[in-house]
């Protein structure tokens, strides 16, 4: 199992992890299989989509939306960050890709998002690689 170290730099950050993904597959001598990655916290999320400005602005406006901050919640007495567990339970804690001859198998506009909620932090990604031999 491998890891990514990534200092945020703010409260919430969407940063596109695909390139530093890509150079842990390239260590790894997996023809095909999958990689599981997984984020070691309760306050960050993972995602698969396109990582264009505009739409990003549109995710980080949707998650204020639907979960606002300071909304009067339970754990805020304790720790005053409810608002980013939320949203990182709506979202995901892990993501399976498919390796594809050395690849990652995603789509033409396809990236990996790691989403700071609760920044800025140092976090810790994990990568599993798991291969399946024809
Ligand atoms: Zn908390």
């Amino acid at each position: 199992m491998k890891s990514i170290r990534i200092r945020t730099n703010k409260r919430v950050e969407i940063i596109d992890i695909t390139s530093k993904v890509e150079d842990i597959l390239k260590d790894t001598n997996i023809d095909d299989g999958i990689a599981v990655i997984f984020t070691k916290h309760t306050t960050t999320a993972l995602a698969i989509n396109e990582y264009e400005p505009g739409l990003i602005q549109d995710l980080e406006n949707m998650l204020e939306k639907l979960v606002p901050e300071n909304a009067g919640y339970l754990h805020d007495r304790i720790d005053n960050n409810a608002d980013s567990h939320l949203r990182a339970m709506l979202l995901n804690s892990f993501l399976v890709i498919p390796i594809m001859s050395k690849k990652l198998g995603l789509g033409t506009w396809q990236r990996i998002l790691f989403l700071e909620l609760d920044g800025p932090r140092e976090r810790e990604i994990t990568i599993s690689v798991i291969s399946q031999n024809e």
